[in-house]
């Protein structure tokens, strides 16, 4: 096999043979074909597309290129979520302890921030002494202990997306829908899970901004898993405001713990009681999506998700005393409120710039080696649809940095868009769902 005739096949819109991608992934992954290489036929890819049937060969060879975690001897069936990233975006912490105290088994590998959205790990990580780097016989011995546990992705899982994703990021080659299925699908599937819910993000705060590129991934990626013998769905949801009010670590995990003592924002409870519903369903726990929604009600209202959390946090090293009184966690400094520069509606806001405000207050790196603030961040008051009144506050900033404070503050103003006019009708949280093909 020449390295340059798939180049060239793959540039002139033919397809690739199984054989050919494993030989291409393995290449790369063992040093024997060279980044320029690779780096052409991955361009050739973000230009031509693949088949279903590359793809699913594309993320089997990535799948396989490290270890893949085997729970087939836990008696209950794995399952997990995944979201392409938002602002806000905290479920996976709700998810975890519903699920596992629902009877399943949640065996979740996160990821940190990415540019402006925010990461599981880090937030995870402002419980003081929580611990997102076990190792493969501690994570399972805390699955199979409480039924969740959840950690970074290590070494050995998938190492050729590691490869790929750094070669992609140089290249102008991460925005393949394709490219990126493969990349998350393989790391997820390594977790030895029977069904995934995905949860793919559109909006102003998403990666994916127009709806038709969410459907198009979540499709890809839904196809994907069945393709290797999952249960999969896909829900195409709204990052056309934060979800729920907090935006950083500290400030998300707090906001967390109301949405476990059964209270919380409304849009994060729904969405958490929709995700876990679903989780029930793939994970063959329940009959159909209400009987779902009513287990996960049942496991917040019990206070048994609750416990389940506490004792996550607790076989991982964290402080699971902070799940009972928030103040134990990381508080920033100072506080202080953006007020309305007019009255009027706020009629959008463009949450992109709200995670980078996020990012510069320090709750985010700007560099892959900065460390990141856990009590920093912003709890949003005023979201699209709601009267505001000049002077009134959009949102409180919680900061320990005058000057950081300074840099966020005008991409804060800048984000709201305030009217005259109350706008129309809210768009839906959930726009559509994406099913397995039968
Ligand atoms: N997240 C991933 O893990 N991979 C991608 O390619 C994009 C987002």
């Amino acid at each position: 096999m020449h390295v340059t005739d798939l180049i060239r096949r793959k540039r002139d819109g033919g397809e690739l043979q199984r054989s050919e991608i494993e030989f291409l992934i393995n290449g790369y992954t063992s040093d024997t074909i060279p980044d320029y290489q690779m780096s052409a036929w991955l361009m050739a890819v973000l230009l031509r597309g693949m088949t279903r049937a590359e793809l699913t060969a594309l993320t089997e060879s990535m799948l396989h290129s490290g270890q893949v975690l085997d729970f087939s001897d836990l008696p209950a069936p794995k399952v997990d979520k995944h979201s392409t990233g938002g602002v806000g975006d905290k479920t996976s912490l709700v998810l975890a302890p519903v699920v596992a105290a629902g009877g399943l088994y949640v065996p979740m590998i996160s990821g940190r921030g990415l540019g402006h959205t925010g990461g599981t790990l880090d937030k995870l990580e402002s419980i003081p002494g929580f611990n997102v780097n076990l190792s493969a016989d501690d994570f399972r011995r805390v699955l199979k202990q409480c039924g969740a546990a959840m950690i970074g992705q290590t070494a050995e899982i998938a190492p050729a997306d590691k490869r790929l994703y750094a070669l992609r990021d140089v290249t102008g080659t991460v925005e393949s829908p394709y490219l990126i299925c493969a990349s998350i699908m393989s790391k997820k599937l390594a977790e030895g899970i029977d069904g995934l819910v995905l949860d793919v993000k559109t909006g102003s705060g998403a990666f994916m901004k127009s709806e038709k590129d969410a459907i198009f991934l979540a499709e890809l990626m839904v196809e994907t898993g069945q393709r290797l013998g999952k249960h999969m769905i896909a829900l195409i949801t709204s990052m056309d405001q934060p979800l729920g009010h907090a935006v950083g670590n500290a400030l998300e995990v707090a906001e967390c713990i109301e949405v476990l003592n059964g209270r919380g924002p409304d849009d994060l409870c729904e969405l958490c009681n929709l995700l876990s519903a679903w989780m029930f369903l793939v994970g063959k726990r329940v009959p159909d999506l209400e009987a779902g929604r009513e287990l996960a009600q049942q496991m917040i209202s019990s206070g048994k998700a609750k416990a389940k959390f506490k004792e996550m946090v607790s076989l991982q090293r964290g402080n699971a005393a902070a799940l009972d009184d928030p103040i134990l966690l990381p508080r920033a400094k100072h506080r202080t409120d953006i007020p309305s520069p007019s009255s009027g509606f706020v009629s959008s806001i463009m949450v992109e710039q709200i995670g980078t405000a996020g990012v510069l207050l320090g709750g985010g790196r700007e560099k892959k080696e900065d460390a990141v603030d856990p009590a920093v961040g912003m709890m949003i008051h005023k979201r699209p649809g709601d009267k505001v009144s000049l002077g009134e506050p959009l949102c409180t900033v919680h900061y320990n940095s005058a000057e950081r404070l300074e840099r966020a503050r005008p991409l804060i103003l800048a984000s709201y868009k305030i009217s005259a006019e109350r706008p129309s009708e809210k768009p839906p949280l959930v726009r559509r769902l994406v099913e397995e093909k039968r």
